[in-house]
């Protein structure tokens, strides 16, 4: 069976993702495209062989052609787009994040749960890296014991003057609070901002770096050092330690060279480059699941956690203080 699926939002990633879908995906096409700027949908469906373009997301949504949903458009829009897909009874990847406030992501929960089974994946794709992969397996085995602490980076080279203090939090930390949940299968309760000396490459309205510290509700502490002008290249680091041993994530597998009398290995430089496979890894896992109706993989409740504690962190860059996270309790149809 080929699922026929309809992007909503062509600029940066919905440009990759229909590149991934249409080259490096079995069992799916693209039928459908939407953008604000008319003339960028134009130009991604003819990259997608001829994909129809649509007025907005919700004629896309209603399109007969289009079997699922993939949600690339920015942030605020996105819980419009979801409800309008869990409405139809469509399965929907929603990049991260699921929505900006904690309430819109409730109310993707309560009309999928209204619906009945599980339409919605999060696009959290470091879940289908295989180094994350490892850690995963390796702590749920209990192969460093009861867990205690992680130390993680987020590390870019450089960010456009669009970026601002919060995305820190929004748009880059968000990736390890969600993959310190998955690890540890534990709630984050707490967060505090700390922010040191910053780097003379930042702009004037950005903090940068900052030490983001984080509590679990088993007592588990998180530091996250985001830091977005490292000037070096991308560079993504997690160590999580445990009662009898400690996990570290891999580099990415890159040749050594030795020249001019030293040994190096590459750095990527870019996002897109680091999770380029967890990108593929994760479209055809949710291709698979929405072939078969539903969704698999992070769930609207792992997009709903993630939102509430970038909501408390972002409290926190403004106070100072450890902010609380305030959560519903995890509705049965999330088990
Ligand atoms: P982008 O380049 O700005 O692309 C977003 C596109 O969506 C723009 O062309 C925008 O048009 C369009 N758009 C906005 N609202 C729309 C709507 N209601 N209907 C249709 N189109 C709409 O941003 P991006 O970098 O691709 O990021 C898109 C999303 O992906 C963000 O939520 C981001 O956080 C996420 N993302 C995730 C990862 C990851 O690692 N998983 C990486 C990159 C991005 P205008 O520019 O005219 O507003």
């Amino acid at each position: 069976m080929t699922i026929r699926i309809g992007v909503i939002g062509t600029g940066s990633i919905g440009r990759e993702h229909i590149e991934r879908v249409t080259r490096r995906t079995s069992g799916a096409v693209i039928s459908a495209v939407t953008d604000i700027d008319r003339a960028l949908a134009e130009k991604a469906a003819g990259e997608a062989g001829g994909a129809r373009v649509c007025a907005d997301g919700a004629e896309l949504i209603a399109s007969a052609d289009v079997d699922a949903v993939l949600v690339t458009s920015w942030g605020p829009t996105h819980a419009e787009h979801v409800l309008g897909a869990v409405a139809a009874g469509k399965p929907v990847l929603c990049e991260k994040p699921l929505a900006t406030t904690a309430e819109d992501c409730l109310a993707v929960m309560a009309a999928e749960e209204a619906y009945g089974r599980r339409l919605v994946q999060v696009g959290f794709m470091r879940r289908y890296d295989t180094g994350y992969r490892e850690l995963k397996r390796i702590i749920s085995g209990g192969g460093i014991g009861r867990a205690l602490m992680m130390h993680c980076a987020h590390r870019n080279r450089a960010v456009p003057d669009a970026y601002t203090t919060d995305m820190a939090v929004q748009d880059s930390g968000v990736h390890e609070i969600d993959a310190a949940r998955w690890l540890l299968n534990d709630e984050i309760v707490s967060v505090q901002v700390i922010v040191p000396r910053s780097t003379s490459r930042r702009f004037e309205h950005l903090a940068d770096p900052q030490f983001i510290l984080f509590e679990t509700a088993d007592g588990v502490r998180i530091d996250l050092e985001v830091f977005v002008n490292c000037q070096y290249g991308y560079d993504i680091q997690c160590e999580a330690i445990g009662e009898k041993g400690l996990i570290r994530l891999p580099d990415p597998a890159r040749a050594q060279l030795r020249a001019a009398a030293r040994i190096g290995t590459a750095i990527d430089q870019e996002w897109d480059d680091r999770f380029s496979a967890a990108f593929d890894a994760e479209l055809q896992a949710w291709v698979d699941s929405a072939a078969a109706g539903r969704a698999t993989g992070p769930s609207a409740w792992d997009g709903y956690a993630a939102t509430a504690v970038s909501v408390a962190a972002v409290r926190a860059q403004r106070s100072g203080g450890v902010e609380q996270v305030e959560m519903v309790d995890k509705p049965a149809f999330y088990a």
